[in-house]
Protein backbone atom coordinates (compact mmCIF):
# COMPACT_ATOMS: atom_id res chain seq x y z
CA UNK A 1 0.00 0.00 0.00
CA UNK A 2 1.14 3.55 -0.54
CA UNK A 3 0.30 4.88 2.90
CA UNK A 4 2.72 2.86 4.83
CA UNK A 5 6.37 3.88 4.98
CA UNK A 6 8.15 0.79 6.11
CA UNK A 7 11.86 -0.33 6.91
CA UNK A 8 11.61 -3.48 4.66
CA UNK A 9 14.77 -4.30 6.20
CA UNK A 10 15.07 -6.72 8.86
CA UNK A 11 18.83 -5.97 9.58
CA UNK A 12 19.68 -2.63 11.39
CA UNK A 13 22.11 -1.86 8.57
CA UNK A 14 19.95 -0.75 5.83
CA UNK A 15 16.92 1.22 6.21
CA UNK A 16 14.38 1.80 2.65
CA UNK A 17 11.68 3.38 2.61
CA UNK A 18 8.90 1.27 0.71
CA UNK A 19 6.00 2.57 -1.96
CA UNK A 20 5.17 6.15 -1.26
CA UNK A 21 4.83 8.12 -3.70
CA UNK A 22 6.91 13.79 -6.75
CA UNK A 23 6.57 16.83 -8.09
CA UNK A 24 8.70 16.66 -11.12
CA UNK A 25 8.16 20.05 -10.32
CA UNK A 26 10.92 19.83 -7.66
CA UNK A 27 13.29 16.94 -9.63
CA UNK A 28 13.33 19.43 -12.81
CA UNK A 29 15.02 22.20 -10.78
CA UNK A 30 17.88 19.64 -11.18
CA UNK A 31 17.99 18.98 -7.94
CA UNK A 32 21.53 17.47 -7.74
CA UNK A 33 22.99 18.91 -10.88
CA UNK A 34 27.02 18.01 -10.52
CA UNK A 35 27.79 21.51 -12.34
CA UNK A 36 25.71 24.01 -9.78
CA UNK A 37 27.94 26.39 -7.95
CA UNK A 38 25.19 28.34 -6.59
CA UNK A 39 23.41 28.18 -3.44
CA UNK A 40 20.75 25.50 -3.03
CA UNK A 41 19.17 23.64 -0.47
CA UNK A 42 19.89 20.45 1.06
CA UNK A 43 20.28 17.73 -1.08
CA UNK A 44 19.97 20.09 -3.80
CA UNK A 45 16.02 20.97 -3.14
CA UNK A 46 16.06 24.80 -3.21
CA UNK A 47 13.43 24.48 -0.73
CA UNK A 48 15.48 23.18 1.80
CA UNK A 49 17.37 26.14 2.47
CA UNK A 50 16.21 26.63 5.84
CA UNK A 51 14.64 24.30 8.10
CA UNK A 52 11.41 26.18 7.50
CA UNK A 53 11.59 25.02 4.07
CA UNK A 54 10.54 21.73 4.90
CA UNK A 55 6.93 23.20 5.21
CA UNK A 56 6.77 24.53 1.64
CA UNK A 57 8.62 21.34 0.42
CA UNK A 58 5.27 19.36 1.83
CA UNK A 59 2.72 22.05 0.80
CA UNK A 60 3.92 21.83 -2.53
CA UNK A 61 4.06 18.24 -2.80
CA UNK A 62 0.50 18.06 -1.53
CA UNK A 63 -0.50 21.13 -4.12
CA UNK A 64 1.48 18.75 -7.20
CA UNK A 65 -0.46 15.53 -5.53
CA UNK A 66 -3.90 17.21 -5.83
CA UNK A 67 -3.71 18.50 -9.01
CA UNK A 68 -2.51 15.24 -10.53
CA UNK A 69 -5.71 13.41 -8.81
CA UNK A 70 -7.65 16.33 -10.60
CA UNK A 71 -6.08 15.39 -14.06
CA UNK A 72 -6.65 11.92 -13.59
CA UNK A 73 -9.94 12.20 -12.66
CA UNK A 74 -11.07 13.63 -15.71
CA UNK A 75 -8.86 11.55 -17.55
CA UNK A 76 -9.72 8.62 -20.07
CA UNK A 77 -8.32 5.35 -19.32
CA UNK A 78 -5.36 4.99 -20.53
CA UNK A 79 -1.83 4.39 -19.58
CA UNK A 80 -0.94 8.30 -18.63
CA UNK A 81 -3.03 7.27 -15.54
CA UNK A 82 -0.41 5.00 -14.41
CA UNK A 83 2.05 7.94 -15.32
CA UNK A 84 0.49 10.08 -13.17
CA UNK A 85 -0.08 8.05 -10.42
CA UNK A 86 3.59 7.21 -10.03
CA UNK A 87 4.65 11.19 -10.57
CA UNK A 88 2.03 11.50 -7.16
CA UNK A 89 3.87 8.54 -5.67
CA UNK A 90 7.09 10.53 -6.60
CA UNK A 91 6.27 13.73 -5.11
CA UNK A 92 5.67 12.29 -2.04
CA UNK A 93 8.49 9.72 -1.73
CA UNK A 94 10.84 13.28 -2.62
CA UNK A 95 9.48 14.55 1.27
CA UNK A 96 8.98 11.10 2.76
CA UNK A 97 12.51 10.06 1.84
CA UNK A 98 14.49 13.94 2.42
CA UNK A 99 12.91 14.20 5.52
CA UNK A 100 13.53 10.52 7.31
CA UNK A 101 17.26 11.08 6.12
CA UNK A 102 17.37 14.44 7.91
CA UNK A 103 15.79 13.11 10.73
CA UNK A 104 18.31 10.43 11.08
CA UNK A 105 21.53 12.08 9.96
CA UNK A 106 21.29 16.10 10.05
CA UNK A 107 23.27 17.62 13.40
CA UNK A 108 21.45 21.18 13.40
CA UNK A 109 17.47 20.36 15.80
CA UNK A 110 15.65 23.17 13.74
CA UNK A 111 16.12 20.47 10.57
CA UNK A 112 15.54 17.36 12.28
CA UNK A 113 12.06 19.03 14.01
CA UNK A 114 10.99 20.51 10.60
CA UNK A 115 11.91 17.11 9.23
CA UNK A 116 9.54 15.47 11.70
CA UNK A 117 6.66 17.80 11.30
CA UNK A 118 6.99 17.15 7.44
CA UNK A 119 6.60 13.75 8.17
CA UNK A 120 3.84 14.19 10.69
CA UNK A 121 2.06 15.96 8.20
CA UNK A 122 2.78 13.73 4.59
CA UNK A 123 1.55 11.09 6.85
CA UNK A 124 -1.62 12.27 6.70
CA UNK A 125 -1.72 12.79 3.20
CA UNK A 126 -0.84 9.28 2.80
CA UNK A 127 -4.12 7.89 4.48
CA UNK A 128 -6.20 10.63 2.58
CA UNK A 129 -4.10 9.21 -0.64
CA UNK A 130 -4.59 5.54 0.29
CA UNK A 131 -8.28 5.92 0.71
CA UNK A 132 -8.90 8.13 -2.19
CA UNK A 133 -11.51 5.50 -4.57
CA UNK A 134 -10.92 8.21 -7.46
CA UNK A 135 -7.25 6.64 -7.73
CA UNK A 136 -8.45 3.58 -6.91
CA UNK A 137 -10.99 3.09 -9.60
CA UNK A 138 -8.90 5.00 -12.51
CA UNK A 139 -6.15 2.19 -11.93
CA UNK A 140 -9.07 -0.69 -11.85
CA UNK A 141 -10.21 0.74 -14.81
CA UNK A 142 -6.95 1.37 -16.94
CA UNK A 143 -6.05 -2.14 -15.93
CA UNK A 144 -9.35 -3.83 -17.29
CA UNK A 145 -9.55 -1.91 -20.29
CA UNK A 146 -6.22 -3.09 -21.90
CA UNK A 147 -4.68 0.51 -22.37
CA UNK A 148 -1.01 -0.65 -20.63
CA UNK A 149 0.86 -1.76 -23.56
CA UNK A 150 3.99 -2.35 -21.71
CA UNK A 151 4.79 -4.84 -19.31
CA UNK A 152 5.71 -2.39 -17.28
CA UNK A 153 3.26 -0.81 -16.89
CA UNK A 154 0.56 -3.50 -16.61
CA UNK A 155 3.02 -4.36 -13.43
CA UNK A 156 2.59 -0.97 -12.15
CA UNK A 157 -1.29 -1.30 -12.25
CA UNK A 158 -1.64 -4.40 -10.53
CA UNK A 159 0.64 -3.37 -7.62
CA UNK A 160 -1.14 -0.36 -7.19
CA UNK A 161 -4.32 -2.26 -7.40
CA UNK A 162 -3.54 -4.86 -4.67
CA UNK A 163 -1.54 -2.29 -2.61
CA UNK A 164 -5.00 -0.02 -2.54
CA UNK A 165 -6.45 -3.29 -1.38
CA UNK A 166 -4.02 -4.38 1.40
CA UNK A 167 -5.47 -0.91 2.85
CA UNK A 168 -8.53 -2.14 2.67
CA UNK A 169 -10.79 0.26 0.16
CA UNK A 170 -12.19 -2.46 -1.55
CA UNK A 171 -14.14 -3.23 1.69
CA UNK A 172 -17.71 -2.06 3.09
CA UNK A 173 -17.44 0.27 5.47
CA UNK A 174 -17.42 -1.82 9.02
CA UNK A 175 -14.70 -3.77 8.02
CA UNK A 176 -12.75 -0.93 6.72
CA UNK A 177 -12.86 0.99 9.78
CA UNK A 178 -11.49 -2.26 11.68
CA UNK A 179 -8.88 -2.64 9.08
CA UNK A 180 -7.33 0.98 9.41
CA UNK A 181 -7.74 0.61 13.52
CA UNK A 182 -5.27 -2.64 13.05
CA UNK A 183 -3.10 -0.79 10.85
CA UNK A 184 -2.83 1.95 13.49
CA UNK A 185 -2.55 -0.66 16.08
CA UNK A 186 0.10 -2.60 14.42
CA UNK A 187 1.89 0.91 13.79
CA UNK A 188 1.85 1.89 17.39
CA UNK A 189 2.62 -2.07 18.60
CA UNK A 190 5.98 -2.05 16.60
CA UNK A 191 7.28 1.25 17.77
CA UNK A 192 6.74 -0.03 21.08
CA UNK A 193 8.81 -3.50 20.06
CA UNK A 194 11.50 -0.98 19.43
CA UNK A 195 11.47 1.62 21.75
CA UNK A 196 11.23 -0.90 24.24
CA UNK A 197 14.05 -2.42 23.17
CA UNK A 198 16.07 0.67 23.63
CA UNK A 199 15.03 1.91 26.33
CA UNK A 200 15.16 -1.58 28.88
CA UNK A 201 17.91 -3.61 27.06
CA UNK A 202 18.52 -5.63 30.70
CA UNK A 203 21.88 -6.17 32.59
CA UNK A 204 23.78 -8.15 35.01
CA UNK A 205 25.95 -7.17 37.40
CA UNK A 206 29.46 -9.36 37.41
CA UNK A 207 31.82 -9.91 40.96
CA UNK A 208 34.38 -10.24 40.95
CA UNK A 209 35.57 -7.62 38.00
CA UNK A 210 38.24 -10.39 37.75
CA UNK A 211 35.36 -12.70 36.01
CA UNK A 212 35.83 -10.23 32.72
CA UNK A 213 38.38 -10.75 30.49
CA UNK A 214 40.15 -7.62 30.31
CA UNK A 215 40.17 -7.00 26.43
CA UNK A 216 35.97 -6.83 26.77
CA UNK A 217 36.30 -4.36 29.85
CA UNK A 218 36.21 -0.86 28.29
CA UNK A 219 32.43 -2.23 26.98
CA UNK A 220 30.94 -2.43 29.98
CA UNK A 221 30.52 -0.16 32.77
CA UNK A 222 32.79 -0.56 35.91
CA UNK A 223 30.57 -0.92 39.65
CA UNK A 224 31.08 -1.15 43.20
CA UNK A 225 29.51 -2.85 46.13
CA UNK A 226 30.71 -3.11 50.22
CA UNK A 227 31.86 -6.02 51.56
CA UNK A 228 31.97 -6.16 54.73
CA UNK A 229 33.97 -7.70 57.39
CA UNK A 230 37.27 -6.84 56.11
CA UNK A 231 39.66 -7.13 59.27
CA UNK A 232 41.71 -4.15 59.46
CA UNK A 233 43.67 -5.82 62.45
CA UNK A 234 46.05 -2.48 62.89
CA UNK A 235 42.79 -0.97 64.09
CA UNK A 236 41.64 -3.92 65.61
CA UNK A 237 38.01 -3.34 63.50
CA UNK A 238 35.90 -4.31 60.58
CA UNK A 239 35.32 -1.90 58.16
CA UNK A 240 33.46 -2.06 54.53
CA UNK A 241 35.56 -2.27 51.96
CA UNK A 242 34.55 -1.74 48.33
CA UNK A 243 35.06 -4.15 45.86
CA UNK A 244 34.42 -3.89 42.31
CA UNK A 245 32.67 -5.45 39.50
CA UNK A 246 31.36 -4.91 35.99
CA UNK A 247 27.46 -4.32 34.56
CA UNK A 248 26.68 -5.93 31.33
CA UNK A 249 24.36 -4.18 29.46
CA UNK A 250 22.69 -7.17 27.84
CA UNK A 251 21.73 -5.06 24.11
CA UNK A 252 23.19 -6.93 21.12
CA UNK A 253 26.85 -5.79 20.31
CA UNK A 254 27.79 -6.05 24.20
CA UNK A 255 26.15 -9.83 24.79
CA UNK A 256 28.13 -10.63 21.39
CA UNK A 257 31.35 -9.96 22.72
CA UNK A 258 30.61 -11.10 26.35
CA UNK A 259 29.37 -14.89 24.90
CA UNK A 260 32.67 -14.32 22.30
CA UNK A 261 35.21 -14.12 25.14
CA UNK A 262 34.55 -14.65 28.54
CA UNK A 263 35.55 -17.94 29.73
CA UNK A 264 33.61 -18.06 32.41
CA UNK A 265 30.41 -20.09 31.87
CA UNK A 266 28.18 -18.38 34.84
CA UNK A 267 28.41 -14.81 33.07
CA UNK A 268 28.08 -15.99 29.81
CA UNK A 269 24.87 -18.01 30.92
CA UNK A 270 23.53 -15.16 33.01
CA UNK A 271 24.22 -12.58 29.99
CA UNK A 272 22.50 -15.00 27.57
CA UNK A 273 19.76 -15.78 29.76
CA UNK A 274 19.12 -11.84 30.83
CA UNK A 275 19.56 -11.04 27.07
CA UNK A 276 16.82 -12.98 25.78
CA UNK A 277 14.75 -12.60 27.90
CA UNK A 278 14.53 -8.58 28.36
CA UNK A 279 13.00 -6.56 27.53
CA UNK A 280 9.82 -8.11 29.24
CA UNK A 281 7.09 -5.64 28.33
CA UNK A 282 7.63 -7.22 24.64
CA UNK A 283 6.23 -10.22 25.40
CA UNK A 284 2.67 -8.79 25.19
CA UNK A 285 3.69 -6.63 22.77
CA UNK A 286 4.09 -9.52 20.87
CA UNK A 287 0.93 -11.00 21.77
CA UNK A 288 -0.90 -8.27 20.72
CA UNK A 289 1.09 -7.90 17.30
CA UNK A 290 0.40 -11.25 16.30
CA UNK A 291 -3.48 -11.28 17.35
CA UNK A 292 -4.25 -7.82 15.11
CA UNK A 293 -1.83 -8.96 12.36
CA UNK A 294 -3.95 -12.11 12.04
CA UNK A 295 -7.03 -10.41 12.72
CA UNK A 296 -6.25 -8.01 9.62
CA UNK A 297 -5.20 -11.17 7.55
CA UNK A 298 -8.49 -12.80 7.64
CA UNK A 299 -10.49 -10.13 7.32
CA UNK A 300 -8.53 -9.46 3.93
CA UNK A 301 -9.84 -13.10 3.00
CA UNK A 302 -6.43 -14.71 4.02
CA UNK A 303 -5.14 -17.41 5.94
CA UNK A 304 -2.35 -15.89 7.84
CA UNK A 305 -0.42 -12.67 8.07
CA UNK A 306 2.27 -14.33 6.15
CA UNK A 307 -0.65 -15.06 3.38
CA UNK A 308 -1.03 -11.46 3.28
CA UNK A 309 2.28 -9.87 3.16
CA UNK A 310 3.68 -12.28 0.48
CA UNK A 311 1.55 -10.68 -1.78
CA UNK A 312 3.58 -8.77 -4.67
CA UNK A 313 6.51 -10.55 -3.72
CA UNK A 314 8.70 -12.88 -6.22
CA UNK A 315 7.97 -16.23 -3.85
CA UNK A 316 4.17 -17.33 -4.36
CA UNK A 317 3.34 -18.17 -0.51
CA UNK A 318 4.25 -18.76 2.85
CA UNK A 319 4.11 -22.63 1.94
CA UNK A 320 6.48 -22.22 -1.53
CA UNK A 321 9.12 -20.33 1.14
CA UNK A 322 8.89 -22.77 4.24
CA UNK A 323 10.00 -25.56 1.76
CA UNK A 324 12.36 -23.77 1.13
CA UNK A 325 14.03 -23.06 4.25
CA UNK A 326 13.37 -26.53 5.04
CA UNK A 327 15.04 -28.21 1.49
CA UNK A 328 18.00 -26.05 2.30
CA UNK A 329 18.68 -26.72 6.72
CA UNK A 330 18.22 -30.57 5.33
CA UNK A 331 21.16 -29.69 2.69
CA UNK A 332 23.20 -28.75 5.69
CA UNK A 333 22.01 -30.78 8.07
CA UNK A 334 24.86 -33.25 8.37
CA UNK A 335 27.26 -30.44 7.79
CA UNK A 336 25.78 -28.54 11.32
CA UNK A 337 25.81 -31.79 12.92
CA UNK A 338 29.87 -32.53 12.26
CA UNK A 339 30.46 -28.93 13.37
CA UNK A 340 28.07 -29.34 17.12
CA UNK A 341 30.20 -32.36 17.58
CA UNK A 342 33.69 -30.01 17.01
CA UNK A 343 32.53 -27.87 19.20
CA UNK A 344 30.95 -29.94 21.88
CA UNK A 345 34.34 -32.12 22.30
CA UNK A 346 36.38 -28.82 22.40
CA UNK A 347 34.14 -27.75 25.25
CA UNK A 348 34.98 -31.25 26.75
CA UNK A 349 38.05 -31.15 26.41
CA UNK A 350 38.70 -27.58 27.91
CA UNK A 351 36.32 -28.55 30.82
CA UNK A 352 37.76 -32.19 31.50
CA UNK A 353 34.09 -33.75 31.82
CA UNK A 354 33.05 -36.52 30.00
CA UNK A 355 29.07 -35.69 29.36
CA UNK A 356 29.11 -32.40 29.58
CA UNK A 357 26.71 -30.84 27.57
CA UNK A 358 26.73 -27.51 24.83
CA UNK A 359 24.59 -24.97 25.87
CA UNK A 360 23.28 -22.09 23.96
CA UNK A 361 25.71 -19.57 25.50
CA UNK A 362 29.02 -21.99 24.40
CA UNK A 363 28.74 -21.80 20.74
CA UNK A 364 30.13 -18.45 20.12
CA UNK A 365 32.95 -18.73 22.70
CA UNK A 366 34.16 -22.46 21.81
CA UNK A 367 33.97 -21.22 18.26
CA UNK A 368 35.92 -17.95 18.57
CA UNK A 369 38.37 -20.06 20.08
CA UNK A 370 38.64 -22.54 17.77
CA UNK A 371 38.98 -19.87 14.77
CA UNK A 372 41.76 -17.68 16.29
CA UNK A 373 43.72 -21.38 16.94
CA UNK A 374 43.41 -22.22 13.64
CA UNK A 375 43.98 -19.06 11.73
CA UNK A 376 45.26 -16.61 14.57
CA UNK A 377 43.56 -13.51 12.99
CA UNK A 378 45.11 -10.25 14.46
CA UNK A 379 41.97 -7.96 13.83
CA UNK A 380 44.60 -4.89 13.89
CA UNK A 381 46.94 -6.51 11.44
CA UNK A 382 43.98 -6.83 8.83
CA UNK A 383 42.79 -3.40 9.56
CA UNK A 384 45.90 -2.18 8.33
CA UNK A 385 44.80 -3.43 4.53
CA UNK A 386 41.82 -2.17 4.89
CA UNK A 387 42.42 2.26 5.35
CA UNK A 388 38.85 3.42 4.48
CA UNK A 389 40.20 5.73 1.45
CA UNK A 390 41.67 2.60 0.24
CA UNK A 391 38.23 0.69 0.31
CA UNK A 392 36.92 3.44 -1.39
CA UNK A 393 38.94 2.69 -4.07
CA UNK A 394 37.90 -0.37 -4.51
CA UNK A 395 34.56 0.40 -5.02
CA UNK A 396 35.45 2.18 -7.54
CA UNK A 397 37.63 -0.15 -9.24
CA UNK A 398 34.55 -2.47 -8.97
CA UNK A 399 32.25 0.55 -11.10
CA UNK A 400 34.81 0.47 -13.69
CA UNK A 401 35.44 -3.19 -14.31
CA UNK A 402 31.64 -4.23 -13.67
CA UNK A 403 30.24 -1.72 -15.25
CA UNK A 404 32.34 0.77 -17.28
CA UNK A 405 31.91 4.03 -15.22
CA UNK A 406 33.62 5.98 -12.79
CA UNK A 407 32.27 6.74 -9.60
CA UNK A 408 34.15 9.99 -8.28
CA UNK A 409 33.22 13.29 -5.72
CA UNK A 410 32.12 16.14 -6.96
CA UNK A 411 31.27 19.56 -5.55
CA UNK A 412 28.45 20.33 -3.91
CA UNK A 413 26.68 23.53 -3.68
CA UNK A 414 26.61 25.69 -1.14
CA UNK A 415 23.56 24.33 0.97
CA UNK A 416 23.73 21.18 -0.37
CA UNK A 417 25.76 19.16 2.64
CA UNK A 418 24.54 18.77 5.96
CA UNK A 419 28.03 18.12 7.47
CA UNK A 420 31.63 18.81 6.37
CA UNK A 421 32.19 15.41 6.45
CA UNK A 422 30.13 14.57 3.67
CA UNK A 423 31.06 13.54 0.03
CA UNK A 424 29.05 13.73 -3.19
CA UNK A 425 30.08 11.08 -5.57
CA UNK A 426 28.64 11.08 -9.42
CA UNK A 427 28.48 7.75 -11.33
CA UNK A 428 29.34 8.50 -15.03
CA UNK A 429 29.08 6.51 -18.05
CA UNK A 430 31.28 7.88 -20.80
CA UNK A 431 28.24 7.37 -23.53
CA UNK A 432 25.44 7.74 -21.38
CA UNK A 433 26.80 10.85 -19.34
CA UNK A 434 25.64 10.78 -15.26
CA UNK A 435 23.71 7.83 -14.29
CA UNK A 436 23.15 8.83 -10.57
CA UNK A 437 24.52 10.42 -7.52
CA UNK A 438 25.23 9.05 -4.33
CA UNK A 439 26.20 10.97 -0.91
CA UNK A 440 28.74 9.47 1.67
CA UNK A 441 28.04 10.17 5.08
CA UNK A 442 30.85 7.73 6.76
CA UNK A 443 31.93 8.66 10.05
CA UNK A 444 30.29 8.58 13.62
CA UNK A 445 28.99 11.29 15.13
CA UNK A 446 26.46 12.13 18.34
CA UNK A 447 22.95 12.34 17.35
CA UNK A 448 23.43 10.85 14.42
CA UNK A 449 21.81 7.36 13.29
CA UNK A 450 23.63 4.82 14.86
CA UNK A 451 23.64 2.07 12.19
CA UNK A 452 24.95 1.76 8.82
CA UNK A 453 22.05 2.17 5.92
CA UNK A 454 21.16 2.87 2.94
CA UNK A 455 19.21 5.70 2.43
CA UNK A 456 16.81 6.89 -0.99
CA UNK A 457 16.19 10.40 -1.45
CA UNK A 458 14.85 10.40 -5.20
CA UNK A 459 14.25 7.62 -6.93
CA UNK A 460 14.51 7.06 -10.92
CA UNK A 461 11.85 7.18 -13.17
CA UNK A 462 11.48 7.88 -16.79
CA UNK A 463 10.35 11.63 -17.43
CA UNK A 464 9.88 11.74 -21.20
CA UNK A 465 11.36 9.38 -24.12
CA UNK A 466 14.25 11.97 -23.88
CA UNK A 467 14.74 12.58 -19.82
CA UNK A 468 15.51 10.31 -17.13
CA UNK A 469 15.34 11.71 -13.90
CA UNK A 470 18.52 10.63 -12.27
CA UNK A 471 18.35 8.25 -8.70
CA UNK A 472 20.09 10.06 -5.68
CA UNK A 473 20.69 7.72 -2.75
CA UNK A 474 23.33 8.37 0.42
CA UNK A 475 25.15 5.47 2.32
CA UNK A 476 25.52 6.21 6.01
CA UNK A 477 27.50 4.54 8.05
CA UNK A 478 29.43 5.41 11.63
CA UNK A 479 33.33 4.44 11.30
CA UNK A 480 35.32 6.04 14.60
CA UNK A 481 38.54 7.45 13.74
CA UNK A 482 40.74 5.89 16.00
CA UNK A 483 43.00 7.59 18.37
CA UNK A 484 46.51 7.28 17.08
CA UNK A 485 45.70 7.80 13.23
CA UNK A 486 43.67 10.59 11.23
CA UNK A 487 42.85 7.41 8.59
CA UNK A 488 39.82 5.32 9.34
CA UNK A 489 40.68 1.30 8.98
CA UNK A 490 38.15 -1.17 8.81
CA UNK A 491 37.92 -4.71 10.14
CA UNK A 492 36.88 -7.00 7.35
CA UNK A 493 32.91 -7.55 8.43
CA UNK A 494 32.87 -3.42 8.05
CA UNK A 495 34.13 -3.58 4.71
CA UNK A 496 31.58 -6.67 3.88
CA UNK A 497 29.55 -4.03 5.26
CA UNK A 498 30.62 -1.02 3.27
CA UNK A 499 30.10 -3.65 0.11
CA UNK A 500 26.58 -4.52 0.91
CA UNK A 501 25.70 -1.31 0.98
CA UNK A 502 27.38 -0.04 -1.80
CA UNK A 503 25.32 -2.42 -3.49
CA UNK A 504 22.03 -1.51 -2.55
CA UNK A 505 22.82 2.00 -3.02
CA UNK A 506 24.36 0.92 -6.89
CA UNK A 507 20.95 -1.45 -7.36
CA UNK A 508 19.04 1.88 -7.07
CA UNK A 509 21.68 4.14 -8.96
CA UNK A 510 21.98 1.89 -12.14
CA UNK A 511 18.35 0.12 -12.35
CA UNK A 512 16.30 2.27 -15.42
CA UNK A 513 12.67 2.17 -15.13
CA UNK A 514 9.68 3.86 -16.59
CA UNK A 515 8.41 4.15 -12.84
CA UNK A 516 9.97 4.92 -9.69
CA UNK A 517 7.91 2.51 -8.27
CA UNK A 518 10.27 -0.12 -9.14
CA UNK A 519 13.22 1.93 -9.40
CA UNK A 520 16.44 0.03 -7.40
CA UNK A 521 15.72 -0.87 -4.06
CA UNK A 522 11.61 -0.45 -4.70
CA UNK A 523 11.74 -4.09 -6.55
CA UNK A 524 9.85 -7.16 -4.71
CA UNK A 525 11.21 -7.47 -1.10
CA UNK A 526 12.27 -11.03 -1.55
CA UNK A 527 14.60 -9.65 -4.04
CA UNK A 528 15.82 -6.82 -2.86
CA UNK A 529 18.86 -7.87 -1.00
CA UNK A 530 20.14 -9.85 -4.26
CA UNK A 531 21.99 -7.09 -5.19
CA UNK A 532 23.82 -6.53 -1.96
CA UNK A 533 24.31 -9.85 -0.46
CA UNK A 534 26.33 -10.30 -4.09
CA UNK A 535 28.65 -7.37 -3.72
CA UNK A 536 29.21 -8.71 -0.02
CA UNK A 537 31.56 -11.79 -2.53
CA UNK A 538 33.99 -9.14 -3.70
CA UNK A 539 35.17 -8.16 -0.33
CA UNK A 540 35.93 -12.12 0.23
CA UNK A 541 37.60 -12.46 -3.17
CA UNK A 542 41.52 -12.57 -3.55
CA UNK A 543 41.28 -11.15 -7.33
CA UNK A 544 39.32 -7.61 -6.08
CA UNK A 545 41.24 -7.40 -2.87
CA UNK A 546 44.61 -7.44 -4.19
CA UNK A 547 43.70 -4.58 -6.47
CA UNK A 548 42.80 -2.19 -3.06
CA UNK A 549 43.94 -3.44 0.01
CA UNK A 550 47.50 -2.13 0.95
CA UNK A 551 48.93 -1.92 3.72
CA UNK A 552 48.75 1.97 5.15
CA UNK A 553 51.95 2.68 5.41
CA UNK A 554 54.14 0.41 3.32
CA UNK A 555 51.60 0.15 0.52
CA UNK A 556 52.00 -4.04 0.83
CA UNK A 557 49.19 -5.65 -1.07
CA UNK A 558 47.28 -7.72 1.04
CA UNK A 559 49.12 -11.07 1.20
CA UNK A 560 46.98 -13.85 0.15
CA UNK A 561 47.71 -16.04 2.95
CA UNK A 562 45.49 -13.60 4.69
CA UNK A 563 42.44 -13.58 2.85
CA UNK A 564 42.81 -17.31 3.14
CA UNK A 565 42.59 -17.22 6.41
CA UNK A 566 40.06 -14.94 6.66
CA UNK A 567 37.70 -16.76 4.52
CA UNK A 568 39.11 -19.88 6.25
CA UNK A 569 37.27 -18.48 9.63
CA UNK A 570 34.28 -17.25 8.38
CA UNK A 571 33.55 -20.64 6.25
CA UNK A 572 34.63 -22.54 9.45
CA UNK A 573 31.47 -22.96 11.36
CA UNK A 574 29.36 -21.90 7.88
CA UNK A 575 26.60 -24.72 8.03
CA UNK A 576 25.95 -23.74 11.91
CA UNK A 577 25.43 -20.34 10.97
CA UNK A 578 23.21 -20.72 8.66
CA UNK A 579 20.87 -23.15 10.50
CA UNK A 580 20.34 -20.35 12.72
CA UNK A 581 19.09 -17.51 10.34
CA UNK A 582 17.12 -20.54 8.77
CA UNK A 583 15.66 -20.53 11.77
CA UNK A 584 14.37 -17.07 11.87
CA UNK A 585 13.51 -17.09 8.24
ZN1 LIG B 1 20.79 -5.34 2.93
Amino acid sequence: MWNFIKNREPNIHMKRLFEPFLSYRHFRTRAVDRQNTSSTGLYGFDHLKSPKGFQRFVDEAIERSSELIDYISGMPSSAEIIRAMDEISDTVCSVVDSAELCRQTHPARGFVEEAIKALMKINVYLHFLNTNHTLYNAVKKAEQDGHLLTEEARRAALHLHIDFEKGGIHLPSGKLDRVNQLNMDAHKLCREYGENIINDPGYVDIFPASRIPRQIQHLLKPIYRLTSGVSKESLGSYEDEQEKGFRIITELRTLFSVLQLTPDEQVRKMAYLKGSSVPHANHEVLDKLINSRHELAQIMGCKSYAEFVMQLNMASSPEVVVSFLQEMSNMVKEKADEEFNTIRNLKRDVCGQRCVDLEPWDEAYYTTMMKSSAYNLDSAVVASYFSLPQCIEGLKLLVKSLFGASFDSVPMAPGESWHPDVLKMCIHHPEEGDLGFLYLDLFSRKGKYPGCATFSIKGGRKISETEYQLPVMALVFNFSRSHDSSIVRLNHSELETLFHEFGHALHALLSRTDYQHFAGTRVALDFAETPSNLFEYYARDYRVLKKFARHYSTGEVIPEKLVKSLNGARDMFAATELQHILCFG
